[in-house]
């Protein structure tokens, strides 16, 4: 059996394991391939990623808080996990790690139109929101930054890309990616985020990569805007995807998995 995991701590909610076991199947490999859900400690990381290879692993995902760590003690890292700073999918050859940054592929491919030439605003400056804006830049948009913590906004765009929008005007953006944490819980987005109702609107794209058993507060109001909404399962599942296909070499079944997602 080759084994998967998603690392995180915690971990219990990850939705990763139904997506994947869902695609192995879907194409008939849940004989062969397996994915489970390991909480580890960030003290206990580094020495339980190490010990994986030698228990059938084939590679993990990597979620908050280790996606740093994870980068750190890999021996292969891949350019794109390099710029990032940060891994979320790891690989094992032998006693070698290779590590991959999946997040960015994730929301592009998320995206329903290329992004270039777009004026793009992306809410917050931790670990999702550096993805987000390595992505956007990347891929010719014209990028605005805004966090509520302003100088996480100046550094992350010294480093990765982008401007600094300290008090954006939301209805001029075409494209609005909410990379906070705002909406985990019962938080109003319009009260914590510099975004209006009325500043959504028809032509807009709006992500949220936030996701919850119900629908976000920030999709709901969008689609009623008529802007095209994005949730985070969404971007969730082509990062499961791009990490399935470094894994195992196949394409994956989007649809499978994202109905998976969403049960
Ligand atoms: P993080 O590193 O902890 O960053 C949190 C961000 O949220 C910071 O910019 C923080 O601003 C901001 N924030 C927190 N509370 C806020 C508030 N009340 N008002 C305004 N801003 C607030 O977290 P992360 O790893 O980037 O993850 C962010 C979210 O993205 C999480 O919900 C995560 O689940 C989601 N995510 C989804 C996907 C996906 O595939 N769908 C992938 C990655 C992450 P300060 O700097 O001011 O504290």
């Amino acid at each position: 059996m080759h084994r998967l995991a998603v690392l995180g701590y915690p971990v219990v909610h990850s939705r990763s394991p139904a997506i994947h076991n869902a695609a192995f199947a879907a194409l008939g490999m849940d004989g062969d391939w397996s994915y489970e859900a390991i909480e580890v400690s960030p003290a206990q990381f580094e020495p339980r990623v190490r010990a994986m290879a030698a228990e059938g692993f084939r590679g993990a995902n990597v979620t908050v808080p280790h996606k740093v760590e994870a980068l750190r003690i890999a021996e292969q890292r891949s350019e794109v996990a390099r710029e990032i700073g940060a891994a979320n999918t790891l690989s094992f050859d032998g006693e070698s790690i290779r590590a991959d940054n999946t997040d960015a592929e994730g929301l592009m491919e998320a995206l329903p139109e290329p992004a270039a030439g777009r004026r793009a605003l992306v809410l917050g400056a931790g670990g999702a929101a550096r993805a987000v804006v390595w992505a956007l830049d990347r891929a010719g948009a014209a990028v605005a930054v805004w966090n509520r913590t302003a100088e996480r906004a100046a550094e992350l765009c010294a480093e990765l890309g982008g401007q600094v929008d300290p008090s954006p005007a939301a209805g001029e953006y075409e494209l609005i990616v909410n990379s906070t944490t705002v909406g985990l819980s019962d938080e109003d987005p319009f009260a914590e985020l510099p975004l209006s109702r009325e500043s959504l609107r028809v032509g807009q794209t709006v992500v949220d990569l936030v996701y919850r058993d119900v629908e976000s507060e920030l999709v709901r109001a969008a689609r009623q805007a008529g802007a095209q909404a994005v949730d985070g399962l969404q971007v969730l599942v082509r990062q499961g995807a791009a990490s399935f296909r470094i894994w195992t070499g196949v394409e994956p079944p989007l649809e499978a998995m994202l109905a998976a997602a969403r049960v």
